[in-house]
């Protein structure tokens, strides 16, 4: 290693990428620099699939990249790096990393005089690394990527990829493989577990047995993620276009429920109702998303989790006014209840749980279509996202009486026709 693969025996051109990497490439290599793209952009363009972002790496300094560019600017704390803009585009410029897992002196503290040196790392008790700012060579850079297809480095001196740690034939043989001993690169970051499975959901890969093995016992190291990490994993995981196969790859190796504990709970009770099929529900809901992905539209996030949480609500709903309580107190009291203890695995922030609830609401209210109702709920701002929600419950066996139909109608009908269809309702 490397092995070295010359501009004449590969695809990658400078046609498939990004033309703004390229320039933020050679600005730094004409001031001295070594400059490779890495990462994502090459796994994915040798798989034959559409980079979605293009990440540069360096031997220049954070501090080095930001004075050379005046779009950029430095961000982050676990891993300080550059982010170069181009009005839409953000070229993400990072410095080349050791992995601290080895370094002993940093497993409790930094030094003082380890930052001047531009070591910076740092992990909790649980040995999971919380900063990993100690800069290295490439080859220590590729060591402490996660798996081998993520460690091709595309070099703009010569246009040649450099392949650290096997990454082509594990391409080639279509296998998820992490670099190093499976164990202690989970240890050191649970989130890997996850990043294994939506590769598997995204490329069809299979996980290589080594990487696949300790996942089951070890996915209870992610309760020690920050929620808010989670929130974000979980986006890519099921927001991706392929969250029906990673949600079923999610709960074969055990991680599902680390994030989503009520849900995987409530799956596993086998818990049915006449109006709700927890099961076909969720899948009904992540093939939807992903036919809406793959066609090239945007799903909300808010969408997805109000439908992986809706099971969760609808139970503790008839739970709340089989206490007595009023079918909307007991639905307001039930939504916070499953998203209070939702937030304990995945954060979902304020702007994103209050449209949810809406979603929620609106189940109830869209039934209720008399009088000026009908055309008040029409101008709802969450009226789209209700809609769509209510037919993937119509489209998972849900019986609402044609409601879906009456309201695709309602919204398509002129003015006239509106009153007659409200007017045909009683
Ligand atoms: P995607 O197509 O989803 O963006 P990606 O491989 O580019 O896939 P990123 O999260 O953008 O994923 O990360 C960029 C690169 O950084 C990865 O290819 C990998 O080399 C490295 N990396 C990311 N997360 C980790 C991690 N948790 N541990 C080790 N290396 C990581
Ligand atoms: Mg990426």
């Amino acid at each position: 290693y490397p092995i070295i693969i010359p501009r004449s025996d590969h695809t990658l051109s400078r046609q498939n990428l990004s033309p703004n990497a390229v320039k933020v490439l050679y600005r730094l290599n004409k001031a001295g620099f070594d400059a490779y793209l890495v990462g994502g952009c090459i796994r994915d363009h040798l798989i034959g699939v559409i980079p979605k972002d293009f990440d540069v790496v360096t031997n220049a300094t954070p501090e080095e990249v930001n004075a050379l560019f005046s779009n950029s600017r430095l961000i982050g704390r676990r891993f300080r790096l550059v982010h170069v803009t181009f009005g839409r585009e953000i070229i993400e410029v990072s410095t080349f990393r050791a992995n601290s897992a080895q370094d002993d002196d940093t497993f409790q503290k930094n030094k003082p005089q380890d930052s001047l040196k531009g070591k910076d790392s740092a992990r909790s008790a649980h040995g999971i690394v919380l900063r990993d700012n100690v800069y290295g060579s490439i080859e220590e850079d590729a060591e402490r990527r996660d798996f081998t297809f993520n460690a091709l480095y595309y070099n703009v001196k010569d246009f040649s990829i450099h392949d650290y740690c096997g990454g082509l034939a594990d391409i080639e043989n279509q296998q998820i493989r992490i670099i190093g001993d499976p164990r202690q690169r989970y240890q050191e970051d649970p989130v890997r577990m996850l990043r294994a499975i939506r590769f598997a959901g995204k490329l069809d890969f299979e996980i290589e047995e080594e990487t696949a093995a300790p996942i089951k016992e070890m996915a209870h190291l992610l309760d020690h993620i920050p929620p808010a990490r989670l929130f974000e994993e979980v986006l890519k995981l099921l927001g991706s276009g392929n969250g029906a196969k990673t949600f079923h790859l999610l709960r074969q190796y055990g991680l599902f429920k680390y994030l989503f504990p009520d849900t995987e709970a409530l799956l596993q009770s086998g818990w049915k109702r006449e109006d709700i099929d927890p099961m076909a529900f969720i899948l009904q809901g992540l093939e939807n998303t992903d036919k809406r992905i793959q066609s090239g539209k945007t799903t909300a996030p808010y969408f997805l989790y109000a439908i992986m949480l809706w099971p969760s609500v609808a139970l503790r709903h008839e739970e709340f006014q089989t206490q007595g309580m009023p079918a909307t107190p007991a639905l307001h009291q039930a939504a916070s209840m499953v998203l209070d203890n939702q937030v304990a695995s995945t954060a979902i922030p304020r702007r994103f749980s209050t449209p949810m609830r809406e979603i929620w609401d609106m189940q109830f209210r869209l039934p209720k279509r008399y009088g000026k109702r009908a055309f008040i709920l029409l101008e709802h701002p969450r009226f789209r996202a209700a809609f769509d929600f209510l037919l993937i419950r119509e489209l998972s066996g849900t019986n609402l009486g044609g409601l879906g139909t009456w309201w695709e109608a309602f919204q398509f009908a002129n003015e006239q026709e509106q009153r007659d269809l409200v007017r045909s309702i009683d």
